[in-house]
């Protein structure tokens, strides 16, 4: 089974790595807003570069002056499959089961640049229009402000 993390990190910005394991490596975006489960809510995700699988299991304080600087909380997590398209195709929907994620999802590219894409839930028995995510790293139960 594939991997998937989705890891909260205050940066510069605030966001959220969502990764999907493919190919060895975590397929990575930055999704400022986070996932949700109103599939009317396009949520933006930027691709960002990919990262090792290792990095999935990262939470902690990455220090002052690195790249990337601040905390992370593993968020949510589980395992995903696809269900149709691809990523070279520019939409791709799969299945997550996660702690907090679960149901069928799209990633579609968005607009002229290519880092740019969109994270919508697909409308399945687990959509819902106002579906409160709780905030604790599913590792350790902390929120993120508990571990900065
Ligand atoms: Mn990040």
């Amino acid at each position: 089974m594939r991997k998937f993390v989705v890891q909260q990190h205050h940066a510069t910005s605030k966001h959220y790595d969502f990764r999907l394991e493919l190919d060895g490596v975590f397929k990575s975006w930055a999704v400022p807003k986070g996932p949700s489960y109103d599939p009317a809510d396009k949520r933006l995700a930027m691709e960002v570069e990919d990262h090792p699988l290792s990095w999935g299991d990262f939470e902690g304080v990455i220090p002052k002056h690195s790249y990337g600087a601040g905390p992370v909380i593993v968020w949510d997590r589980g395992t995903w499959e696809p269900i149709s398209g691809s990523l070279d195709e520019g939409q791709l929907s799969f299945r997550l089961d996660g702690e907090k994620l679960a149901g069928g999802w799209t990633l579609r590219r968005w607009g002229d640049d290519r880092r740019k894409w969109l994270l919508i839930k697909k409308r399945d028995d687990e959509a819902a229009e106002d579906r409160e995510l709780p905030p604790e790293s599913v590792v350790s139960g902390r929120t993120i402000e508990e571990l900065a």
